[in-house]
């Protein structure tokens, strides 16, 4: 058997294993990474499935541990290709089945599990165990195969008071420990952190603290998807006596979605329309908006560039961040807070309290993981490639010994052996793909890298003119440029360059003259080895070749 993870080791999202054996063949999670400022226009990041194409009529399901995107995210453009069985619990089929919606694909693939329900794919019975995280429904897997039971944690930490009571389901797991365990996988991303992340519980002391100190607007920018924080926004407000505006498209959706599942309760006629928000007093408020990263889209950000008629911000509100800043974020969140600073409103978290509690266990639970589990072998995952050996070294000093550890990078594989043993059989191809939703394809990694040269040096056009009957030029070199450090109608330096464009075209072999895709590429080095030596940029050069009309 072979476990190969395609993403999601040693970076943080894009989350999906293979797992691949004689008769088995699917997928545990299959997430996407949002991208960063130097992949412009990139809406989402995606895994390569490469790995998958000569195997593509063995494919058999796709196993879902928790509906963050960093785990679903991908299966629209997975599906397209690959359109088997997903299987996952119901608030994460739920959010699976909105964006596949949105997407255009049926979902009639999506197959509900309960906690503790079994499927079976292949010759492996997989078992969804719950676990507590930042969202509802989150579960482990275990994975009983002919060669021992695999236990998988997914996103986990062990709070032990979770809004909705579901506890992880700690017993099954000693249980498996003590039935024996062949392989633990394990969530590393708190593992910097001593001691246990707090209880979710406990956000609700900072919050309250918020609504008990504004005497204006309270607004509030959370994760869309972390229904418990919500329900305890909407069970302040109604102690508090303030109406409930939503402000997002995927809160909106996400709420009504866990509404209907049962996970959240509205008291009646608490949610006011944004429209209708001037009818009430400003103390008589809360918005629980989009946006807490940041997003430019977001309900947030809508609110505070004043797209959100009859809703302003002003002094004496408060805006509450109830969230993490996932890295990478935090210039785009530091300026959402001054502008909300600008319109007057509060934006300190000081004298509050905690106002959020991370989803992922911290060392004292990994270590509690471990130990319930007690696996043959343990493999870190989720993280960056310091988190998983920090995880590896939080296994060692609990007794296991490194042979029985294995840190496993994006596409290594790792393969279970007759017995007990486990070795790594080499590489696999993996890469990202980059989506851009507009055009609603891949992107080529090349793409990008031309946006990003485009953004940092702009680009030059050389368009030369060729008398067809001679072969010679007909006419002098003409130089464009856009966002170049030489403004286009830089006289003198684009002579330069006219010249070089003409001098590297008169000396050229006659072979690559006849050779468009030969003479362009010696146009184009010419070009940006006078332009780097000049400028010292890189912008993008183009050179066109037109055949001047016959007269
Ligand atoms: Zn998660």
């Amino acid at each position: 058997m072979r476990l190969i993870p395609i993403g999601g080791l040693g970076e943080f999202g894009m989350n999906a294993l293979v797992v691949h054996d004689a008769r088995s063949l699917f997928l545990v999670d299959c997430g996407q990474l949002f991208p960063s400022d130097d992949q412009p226009g990139i809406d989402s990041i995606v895994p390569d499935f490469a790995y998958l194409e000569p195997f593509a009529d063995q494919l058999q399901a796709v196993l879902l541990t928790h509906g963050h995107e960093d785990h679903i995210g991908a299966l629209p453009y997975f599906l397209r290709r690959w359109p088997v069985p997903v299987y996952g619990t119901a608030f994460t089929l739920g959010l699976v089945e909105g964006k596949l919606r949105e997407h255009g694909l049926d979902p009639e693939l999506l197959r509900p599990v309960k906690d503790y329900g079994r499927v079976k794919v292949g010759d492996i019975e997989a078992e969804w165990i719950p676990v507590t995280h930042s969202i509802p429904d989150a579960c482990a897997l275990a994975l009983h195969t002919p060669q021992g039971v695999l236990v998988h944690s997914g996103d986990f930490k062990l709070d032990p008071e979770p809004l909705d009571g579901r506890l992880t389901g700690l017993e099954r797991l000693n249980a498996l420990g003590d039935a024996g365990v062949r392989l633990l996988m394990a969530d590393s991303t708190n593992v910097g952190r001593p001691g246990r992340s707090p209880s979710e519980s406990v956000c609700r002391g900072g919050l309250e603290a918020a609504f008990e100190q504004t005497q204006g607007r309270l607004f509030v920018a959370t994760f869309s998807s972390n229904i418990h924080r919500l329900q305890t926004l909407v069970d302040l407000a109604y102690e508090f006596r303030r109406r409930v505006v939503i402000l997002g498209r995927s809160l909106d959706r996400n709420m009504a979605l866990a509404r209907s599942l049962k996970h959240l309760q509205l008291p009646d006629d608490i949610l006011v329309d944004a429209k209708d928000a001037h009818l009430y007093d400003k103390g008589e408020l809360l918005v629980l908006c989009t946006g807490s990263q940041g997003e430019p889209m977001s309900g947030l950000a809508r609110l505070l560039r004043r797209e959100v008629k009859g809703l302003p911000m002003e002094p004496g509100d408060r805006l509450v961040v109830s969230a993490r800043a996932i890295p990478g974020n935090e210039v785009a969140i530091s300026r959402m807070l001054d502008d909300a600073e600008r319109l007057g409103a509060e934006t300190s978290l000081e004298n509050l309290g905690p106002v959020h509690a991370s989803g992922h266990g911290s060392r004292d639970e990994l270590a509690d993981l471990i130990r319930a589990v007690r696996p043959d072998h343990m493999v870190p995952v989720h993280g960056t490639y310091r988190n998983l050996r920090a995880h590896g070294a939080l296994a060692a000093s609990l007794g296991w010994p490194p042979e029985r550890i294995s840190l496993l990078d994006g596409g290594l594989c790792l393969r279970l052996l007759e017995g007990d043993r486990v070795d790594m059989a080499g590489a696999v191809p993996v890469g990202k793909c980059f989506v851009h939703e507009g055009v609603d394809h891949m992107v080529d990694a090349r793409v990008v890298k031309d946006r990003l040269i485009l953004q940092e040096d702009g680009v030059v056009f050389a368009t030369l003119l060729v008398d067809p009957q001679t072969g010679e030029l007909a006419a002098n070199p003409t130089i464009l440029s856009r966002g170049f450090v030489m403004l286009s109608d830089d006289d003198a330096y684009a002579e330069l360059l006219a010249g070089v464009a003409r001098q590297t075209y008169e000396q050229a072999p006659a072979a690559v003259r006849a050779d468009g895709e030969a003479l362009r590429d010696t146009l184009r080095l010419a070009l940006r080895r006078i332009i780097r030596k000049t400028t010292q940029t890189r912008p993008l050069v183009i050179p066109v070749i037109l055949k001047a009309p016959q007269v």
